[in-house]
């Protein structure tokens, strides 16, 4: 059965690489019917983050990627933590050591800084000298006993070799050993670095596809060797490609958002932005742009994934967003905008006013965050509009003829409603003879006080009579 993984650090936030990594992981599962596992990768100490794993969780949710086992799906799995784990880790770091091709480290940090800066300083590669490698075993035995404190260390064979790996996205990928260093697989605090723990973890879990960031391309000779140590067949790996910022760079804070949950707290959808996602790398054998995740998943390949960087285009997540909110059925659109209505200092005009405007102004949103300027001509006064559009508009003879035949039928009424304002605006032709465009974009330019402005009808039933008599006397000359 496939089997994949998504497989963070307890860090910090879902970064929108972590949410690529998860996301292809999670469609090529669905895609085979196979399972999706989340496991937390808490060994280094030094850099948890509390609460990170919450909110790792909560965003592959938010995100609409579910999990087979683990946290919030029930049954004996999961969460799967490394750090709960340890014993695993260190047995089969014994049986390396038993086997020969791993070895206790007692180096002090300060020998190992002195190492690095003399072969720094003859202008070679630094890297472990493989001082201990070469120790008398009952040295070893005798330091072990004694509780001298000390790291495992892989071998790596003293006969140099390729390694190669066959990548889902780059084909093959070749390194020479002498390349890798005798890297630590259990640190001085017991715990174990990731090159172990992601070894033991993925063939323990059969995992079938490992799937992560290209900056993990240099480290697979050190998991290839020891699948080879131990005896296991390694899974299949693709290595994605970065992700870039407009001019190139690595995508970075500098240039704007990377955590998923600022993407969420500007209002953008989680299908926009999953869908805008897999493109980062991903892209159909057509030009076709909208998938909905069914179509995602029925359609993802590692063969059209690309290993050449992607860049982050966030005028195309805009426009994505857009397509996105167009399509919501109003009920949805407004379950969704009440939260961000919430925040505006709109949120305690009636839920029946709020819906209507919400939905009259579905088509301008470009976020859900755009609401409060959008609703501000529904809710706020205004200040006369200065607007040269909304001058042009009520400056020629007939524009002001239609303002003062409006006026004029409109005192005597009682109120004024959307319904009553076409019936008004009719008379008016009549009297007047002017129709169309420029019967009607006089009262439109007066009470919106916009060209292109919100639902004149629906603004006209929010205001009522006196407002909009107001407002239209305010456009006389
Ligand atoms: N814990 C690693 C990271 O957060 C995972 C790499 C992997 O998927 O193997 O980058």
């Amino acid at each position: 059965m496939i089997r994949l993984r998504f497989a963070p650090s307890p860090t910090g936030h879902l970064h929108i690489g972590g949410l690529r990594t998860a996301l292809f992981s999670w469609l090529y599962a669905r895609h085979h019917q196979g399972a999706f596992i989340f496991r937390l990768e808490d060994t280094d100490r030094n850099r948890l983050v509390e609460e990170a794993e919450t909110g790792l969780i909560r965003m592959l949710e938010w995100a609409g990627l579910d999990l087979d086992e683990g946290p919030g799906v029930g049954g004996d799995h999961g969460p799967y933590r490394q750090s709960e784990r340890l014993e695993r880790y260190h047995a089969t770091a014994q049986q390396l050591v038993a086997q020969g091709d791993a070895y206790p480290c007692f180096c002090s940090p300060e020998r190992l800084e002195q190492v690095k800066t003399a072969q720094r300083e003859r202008g070679e590669t630094p890297r472990y000298d493989q001082h201990c490698r070469h120790l008398d075993p009952a040295d070893v035995q005798q330091q072990l006993d004694a509780g001298t404190p000390h790291v495992i260390r892989m071998k790596v064979p003293d006969i140099p070799e390729t390694l190669v790996l066959d990548d889902l996205i780059r084909g093959k990928v070749a390194i020479e050993t002498t390349q890798t260093e005798d890297q630590v697989l259990i640190k001085g605090d017991g715990f174990p670095t990731y090159h172990l723990a992601v070894v033991v973890d993925d063939h323990a879990m059969g995992i079938t596809h490992v799937v992560r960031g290209e900056e993990w391309l240099p480290s697979f000779p050190k998991h290839l060797l020891l699948y080879r140590y131990l005896g296991w067949t390694p899974p299949q790996f693709a290595h994605l490609p970065l992700i870039l910022n407009a001019d190139r760079t690595k995508l970075s804070k500098r240039q704007g958002a990377v955590a998923v949950e600022d993407f969420e707290a500007a209002g953008y959808l989680p299908e926009a932005l999953v869908n805008f996602v897999a493109l980062l790398g991903w892209s159909p054998d057509d030009d076709q742009e909208l998938f909905p995740l069914p179509e995602l998943i029925e359609r993802f390949d590692w063969s059209r994934v690309n290993k050449s960087g992607a860049v982050f285009d966030r005028d195309k997540l805009n426009w994505m967003n857009q397509q996105y909110l167009q399509q919501l059925e109003p009920d949805d659109l407004f379950a969704r905008a009440r939260p961000f209505l919430q925040q505006t200092r709109f949120a305690d005009r009636p839920e029946e006013q709020l819906q209507r405007v919400v939905a009259s102004v579905q088509n301008r949103l470009v976020t859900l965050q755009d609401l409060e300027a959008q609703l501000v001509p529904f809710f706020d006064e205004r200040p006369p509009s200065t607007d040269p559009d909304v001058q042009a508009v009520l400056a020629p003879e007939t524009a002001q003829q239609v303002l003062s035949a409006f006026i004029a039928l409109l005192e005597p009424e009682p109120a004024l409603d959307g319904a009553r304002l076409g019936q008004l605006a009719k008379q008016v032709q009549k009297q007047t003879g002017i129709k169309g465009k420029d019967l009607w974009m006089p009262l439109r330019a007066a009470i919106t006080q916009e060209v292109q402005g919100p639902d004149l009808h629906l603004l006209v039933d929010l205001f009522g009579k006196d407002k909009c008599l107001r407002l239209l006397q305010q456009a006389q000359h």
